[in-house]
């Protein structure tokens, strides 16, 4: 891993998008990561075939689309978190062929709602005007009263569609699927696969996998058209593979690093077939009655994924620190590697507080102040403490007409993480007893969901749930 030289970014077939991660066939895309197909982007993580979208975190087939998580074909949307088909609207939860509602929770098929009541188109374009986060204070006291909503409207136990005999969260198209999360396009017979999907099959402990393969166990982005592919990431178009990284096109290769189109290597050395199936179970033998054993004592044998300290990344540089974070002393501990801070000298030109002033009153030049992060580096969010506007950042802030944002990009995608449910489940019982339901008192349904028994959230079983919001 030392020795081979790696790709600066992970980026392919992508035009002007040279400060993305995972690009492919992307173009004048700025600070996202994973996207894919996706045109004059900024600041997201996995944007998917879409154009013109600021600041969001998985949103597929969109268009003019702010501040939104778990999105798909949405126009002219910002502040909506999964909502599917809808037009001209902010501040969207759950709500399906909507447009011209702000505010709403829960909603199908509607049209110039506020906080889920129903106006003219009159009064709607009147009444908007008294919450639209054209500033600082109106988005304060927007993301107040919609926050109060969403606490009373039920939610479904957990947003899984058109699957059969799943749990996790956030699945389509599925089957047979258990403790899965976010997977999009499709996955079968699959068990701990995180963010993935798209023809997945038989696999388990994969975390960004998929594209027509099967039989991955604990396998990091990998995936179009794999096959038996173990302990491994980075590995495409490729079957029977162990513990390799970054190699595409190729089959039986054990131990190997950026090989393309390659057959029976071992560390990257060309053997004959023979050779091949003759060494790896005297290894795989080997690793199991010599385990390496890292700093802290934790022994490694044959069957698990490579030692954490072996990792290029430090453990809040990778996304672990998204899912299961730690505090530097926590992660020390247990002997992960921890990015020291860079100290930044930054001398901020403007306070976070200063670009709340409505967005009509922004003025050209501010795309050349340093402004301050309002977490001023004080969070754990690997805040760099200060930001720019980029001038299509302002010019698509004046055509939403949003007020522009106060903390810098690390910050903003951690709150998304915080908005989204952990990767856990717990069993929990139904909470509706609404008369006129099947159940006479507390529906008896149980269900695994993502939201603790500790959450304010009213959760509901499917039939509940479809009983009152579609
Ligand atoms: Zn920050
Ligand atoms: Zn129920
Ligand atoms: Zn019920």
């Amino acid at each position: 891993m030392e020795n081979v030289p790696q790709k600066n970014l992970d980026n392919v077939n992508s035009v002007n998008c040279g400060f993305c991660a995972s690009a492919v066939e992307c173009k004048d895309c700025y600070l996202c990561i994973g996207s894919y197909k996706s045109e004059r982007c900024l600041y997201g993580d996995t944007v998917t075939m879409s154009k013109n979208c600021v600041d969001n975190y998985f949103i597929v087939g969109s268009e003019l689309v702010y501040k939104s998580i778990d999105c798909s074909k949405c126009f002219m949307v910002s502040f909506a978190s999964f909502c599917t088909d809808c037009m001209y609207s902010s501040f969207i939860y759950d709500c399906k062929n909507c447009s011209y509602c702000f505010g709403c929770a829960g909603l199908r098929n509607k049209k110039y709602c506020i906080f889920n009541e129903q106006y003219t188109k009159e009064e709607y374009e009147k009444k908007i005007r008294e919450f639209y986060p054209t500033n600082g204070i109106l988005l304060k006291k927007t993301l107040e009263i919609f926050g109060e909503l969403l606490l009373k409207i039920p939610r479904k136990y957990a947003l899984i569609t058109h699957s059969v005999n799943c749990t996790g969260d956030v699945i389509e198209n599925s089957k047979d699927c258990k403790s899965c999360f976010w997977i999009t396009g499709g996955a079968e017979n699959c068990k701990l696969a995180v963010c993935g999907g798209f023809g997945l099959k038989d696999s388990r402990d994969v975390y960004s996998g998929g594209g027509q393969s099967e039989m991955l166990y604990e396998v990091v982005t990998s995936g179009l058209g794999c096959k038996n592919i173990s302990f491994s990431g980075r590995i495409q178009q490729s079957m029977d593979i162990k513990y390799s990284i970054d190699c595409y096109g190729s089959s039986n290769l054990f131990g190997c690093v950026g090989l393309r189109s390659k057959s029976y290597c071992i560390l990257n050395k060309q053997y004959t077939k023979e050779e091949y199936e003759a060494f790896v179970p005297k290894i795989i033998e080997h690793m199991s009655q010599n385990p390496y054993v890292d700093k802290v004592g934790r022994e490694y044998r044959y069957g698990e994924f490579f030692p954490m300290e072996l990792s290029h990344f430090p453990y809040n540089g990778s996304t672990a620190q998204e899912h299961f974070p730690k505090t530097k002393e926590e992660a020390e501990k247990a002997g992960y590697v921890w990015r020291q801070e860079i100290e930044k000298d930054y001398i901020p030109s403007k306070k976070s507080e200063d670009v709340l002033i409505d967005i009509s009153d922004i003025p050209d030049s501010i795309t050349e102040e340093i402004i301050e992060c309002a977490h001023k580096g004080e969070c754990n969010d690997i805040c760099v403490k200060a930001f720019r506007i980029t001038p299509d950042e302002l010019q698509f802030h004046r055509k939403m007409n949003i007020v522009l944002p106060v903390l810098c990009p690390n910050c903003r995608h951690m709150e998304f993480i915080r908005q989204r449910n952990p990767l856990k489940l717990w069993h929990r019982q139904c909470m509706c007893n609404k008369p006129g339901h099947s159940h006479k008192s507390r529906c008896p349904n149980e269900f695994e969901t993502s939201y603790s028994p500790k959450r304010k959230e009213v959760v509901y079983c499917e039939s509940c749930y479809n009983a009152e919001v579609v």
